[in-house]
């Protein structure tokens, strides 16, 4: 319970009165119920948890109802947005909601502003209702976090299952994209402090030692509906309708923050995510925020790792100038594999034997002796083979700064980027459903509320909830 709610309802006013009788009522058909459970030799320990439940939702709406009559009651007559004071006041204005509880119906005063040139109900915005569709904070908060982690059927489903609530897949779906967008505005909130240097109560303790900031990014691709209904004209037309779209991704951690267990699996204690349909524009300014939460301007050594798609370096080299290059150990021996298939198509074992030596090189970091290899092969062979070993070559070239895993390994740093891997697998696990679309609006605010709630921030979207396990991520 929140104490600021408590604190709003006057202690000495002896009220809640209209609860002396439901009370005695329910405490009779609580025990009569239990009673009957415990009498009951098939009945368990879940009956009587169901038990007490059951009885006690028509009291908490009904003690919920009246408290929140209360703080209606309460508010001023003030305009929530600008504080202006209302006029034309009128009483009695009745709104139903739905709260954890059940519907619960409150009156609420309604005036005009003269300023905002518009009607306000102060008791809406002093209640968290204001821009929402009737859902309590707390239903808010069950919408937006079971359909970014659930298809919205299911995620009703579930909620009346495990809380009693009742809420339409329908209205489910409005109220989770409604704080969706909400969180993505909050967001942008947060990044544009810290952009403007006024983030300092963002920023997350520091170790007093120096320090190494990680830098892991990445990209997957996304079925989205932007051109639903019109794939036969489009096809009519001569174009292909376009579904599939990138979402970019970055997760940055302080190295001491990574802990490898006995069996040798790296896991990271504490880290900032972000995860965006905006753009690689957007992820530069996003990741560049969270960059700064992670103490970006105070780390002793800065490393960005990745694979080598080309727009990753860009945005390295553009935001973090500063920052140690490092291509992704995996992707960089996938190159050397290719060119191992190419020579020896239909052996493995051939292939096998050719690429050992090479393997050894790159893992311990000997690059130029390594290309030169690829190099001599290349003037040996013709055509298709030729053209094979130039093109990984040539890509193996371009990233040699980036190949320095003997460092890696002296230091405890990450060889590869994995971390950022298995974050966008998991992001795929709920935006990438078989026959599932989404819209960039859509599946932007679902996406932001997820990595809320991964980053463990979820409370400044709801801070009626206490904050949550910083481990749990
Ligand atoms: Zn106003």
């Amino acid at each position: 319970m929140n104490d600021c709610c408590v604190k709003s309802v006057p202690q000495s006013d002896s009220s809640y009165e209209t609860f002396a009788g439901p009370v005695a009522d329910w405490q009779a058909r609580l025990t009569a119920g239990l009673n009957q459970s415990v009498q009951a030799s098939e009945e368990t320990l879940g009956h009587l948890e169901e038990q007490i439940l059951q009885q006690t939702r028509g009291l908490e709406r009904r003690l919920l109802e009246e408290a929140a009559q209360k703080k209606a009651d309460q508010t001023p007559p003030v305009c929530p947005v600008c504080g202006h004071k209302l006029s034309r006041r009128t009483h009695d204005h009745p709104r139903t909601f739905h709260t954890r509880f059940g519907p619960v119906r409150v009156k609420r005063l309604r005036g005009w502003c003269r300023r905002c040139q518009a009607w306000r109900y102060p008791a809406d915005a002093a209640l968290g209702l204001s821009d929402t569709g009737g859902a309590s904070p707390s239903v808010q908060e069950m919408a937006a976090l079971t359909v970014s982690k659930m298809p919205v059927k299911e995620a009703s489903a579930v909620i009346e299952q495990l809380t009693g609530v009742k809420l339409p897949p329908a209205t489910l779906d409005r109220e989770a994209r409604r704080q969706g967008q909400r969180a993505d505005r909050k967001r942008k909130q947060l990044d544009e402090q810290m952009r403007t240097g006024q983030g300092a109560q963002q920023m997350l303790a520091l170790p007093t030692e120096p320090f190494t900031l990680v830098i892991e990014l990445d990209a997957w691709n996304i079925r989205e509906r932007d051109d639903w209904g019109q794939s036969a004209q489009k096809r009519a037309a001569g174009q292909e309708p376009q579904r599939w779209h990138w979402a970019y991704g970055g997760t940055c951690f302080r190295l001491d923050q990574r802990v490898e267990s006995d069996g040798g699996r790296a896991r990271i204690v504490s880290r900032g995510t972000v995860m965006t349909r905006g753009g690689v524009d957007d992820l530069r300014e996003q990741l560049f925020a969270e960059a700064q939460r992670q103490g970006l301007a105070q780390a002793a050594k800065v490393l960005v790792i990745a694979d080598g798609a080309v727009w990753i370096w860009n945005l390295a080299g553009d935001r973090f100038a500063q920052a140690h290059q490092r291509l992704d150990y995996y992707h960089a021996s996938q190159h050397l594999w290719a060119v191992a298939h190419a020579l020896h198509p239909q052996d493995e074992a051939a292939a096998r034997a050719w690429i050992q030596p090479l393997l050894k090189k790159l893992k311990q970091g000997r690059v130029a002796p390594l290309l030169n290899d690829l190099r001599t092969l290349a003037k040996r062979l013709r055509q298709k083979k030729r053209q094979a070993v130039q093109s990984e070559l040539s890509y193996l070239e371009s990233h040699r700064e980036r190949m320095d895993y003997p460092t890696a390994r002296r230091n405890g740093e990450p060889q590869g980027s994995g971390a950022i891997e298995s974050t966008c697998r998991q992001y795929q696990c709920r935006f990438k459903r078989p026959g599932q679309f989404w819209s960039l609006v859509g599946d932007e605010g679902l996406m932001c509320l997820e990595t809320f709630w991964r980053n463990d921030r979820w409370h400044l979207l709801f801070p009626h909830i206490l904050h949550g396990d910083p481990h749990r991520n």
